[in-house]
């Protein structure tokens, strides 16, 4: 009988070795963005933040408090157009839906101003060299929020905002890794004929918001710097790592971005209520592992992650620990990955197609 390997979900309860070298990790949150709750249930909640608290008060490792701040106006507006920020400022303080999933309560554009705001600040601390890899607590979530309209549970595009600060401050290029289970439209278009911003995605197709084929590849100057990889519904481990291997890490390697953030939605976890992929905590890490070994290798280690999605609390709490005491440098200890399904291995390939038309060293 030979043991079985080591399941991340052996994370309770045991204190994991951390090796001597290990990272302090940058943190950002703010009470404010509890405020931000929807009057009936709705799946986007405080709890989830609460949930996120709890991996920091396990994690272990050496964090270090950012202050939070609110998002300046010329920060808003690389990416986000004036007119839609001013009806965002006109409804401050007012409840209700701008569309229907994506609700407002008094206090949600104050905490959408201060999470994008945030997320500039741990731009800031990683940039001024306080700590290499950081984690941005925020509520409400960024990715799918266009330039000019809400979307999808998000008002203000934090990570794109955080994006354009980090290139404003000097950053030649960025790239942006989204591991959210949904597409991040918001950011895509935001970036679409930028060449210096990498835009990669993996996530479920067919799902809300309906884009991010492989075919999308930007346009213009940034023909290329979009690589979506879609993946059908009911990947897990195997087909994440492929997706990794085969397509996301050699693109980063040809870009060599010079800081790597990351678009960290929780929402692939086995057991989220609003997707289907089969991802375990340990998957986390293990997508983790890959990027900070980019950001070695391009960013001097330079790396975020920022929060998106993930809706079954025990499984963002869980995953959201495990990426966390990655990022700290904490060994990953899973066995290797398995043989994707057939299925997903032709959606891997195509994918890989896709960006090899732009990005040659892929073959
Ligand atoms: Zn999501």
């Amino acid at each position: 009988m030979t043991a079985a390997p080591l399941s991340f979900g052996a994370f309770d309860g045991i204190d994991l070795f951390m090796p001597s070298n290990a990272l302090p990790v940058a943190f950002v949150d703010d009470p404010v963005f509890d405020r931000h709750r929807s009057r009936g249930h709705h799946p986007e909640r405080p709890e989830r933040l609460q949930a996120v608290r709890a991996a920091l008060g396990r994690a272990q490792i050496e964090l270090i408090p950012v202050a939070a701040r609110d998002a300046e106006d010329e920060e808003l507006l690389r990416v986000h157009e004036a007119a839609y920020l001013d009806d965002l400022t006109r409804m401050t303080g007012r409840e209700g839906h701008l569309d229907a999933d994506t609700y407002i309560a008094a206090d949600s554009i104050t905490a959408a101003r201060r999470a994008a705001g945030s997320a500039c600040s741990l731009v800031d601390a990683i940039l001024e060299g306080r700590a290499r890899r950081g984690v941005a607590l925020l509520r409400p979530p960024g990715h799918h929020a266009r330039p000019d309209q809400a979307m999808g549970f998000c008002l203000l595009n934090n990570i794109a905002i955080a994006a354009a600060h980090a290139r404003a401050r000097g950053i030649r290029r960025l790239a942006i890794v989204d591991w959210d289970v949904h597409h991040g439209n918001g950011t895509q278009e935001m970036f679409w004929e930028d060449p210096s911003v990498l835009y990669v995605s993996v996530h479920q197709s067919p799902c809300f918001p309906g884009t991010g084929d492989a075919s999308e590849v930007g346009d213009g100057e940034g023909l290329g710097a979009t690589v979506n990889v879609p993946l059908s519904a009911g990947a897990g481990d195997a087909e994440y790592a492929a997706a990794f291997e085969r397509v996301i890490v050699p693109v980063l390697d040809a870009f060599r971005p010079e800081l790597v953030l990351v678009s960290a939605g929780f929402d692939a976890h086995r057991n989220d209520p609003i997707a289907g992929m089969r991802l375990d905590p340990g998957s986390f890490a293990r997508m983790t592992r890959y990027l900070l070994d980019v950001a070695e290798r391009h960013a001097s280690g330079r790396m975020a992650l920022l929060l998106e999605g993930g809706y079954d609390l025990s499984g963002l709490e869980a995953s959201f620990l495990a990426s966390l005491r990655t990022l700290a440098g904490e060994p990953l200890s899973l066995p290797a990955p398995g043989i994707p399904g057939a299925l997903f291995a032709r959606e891997i390939e195509r994918a890989r197609r896709f960006a090899s038309a732009h990005w040659p060293g892929l073959g």
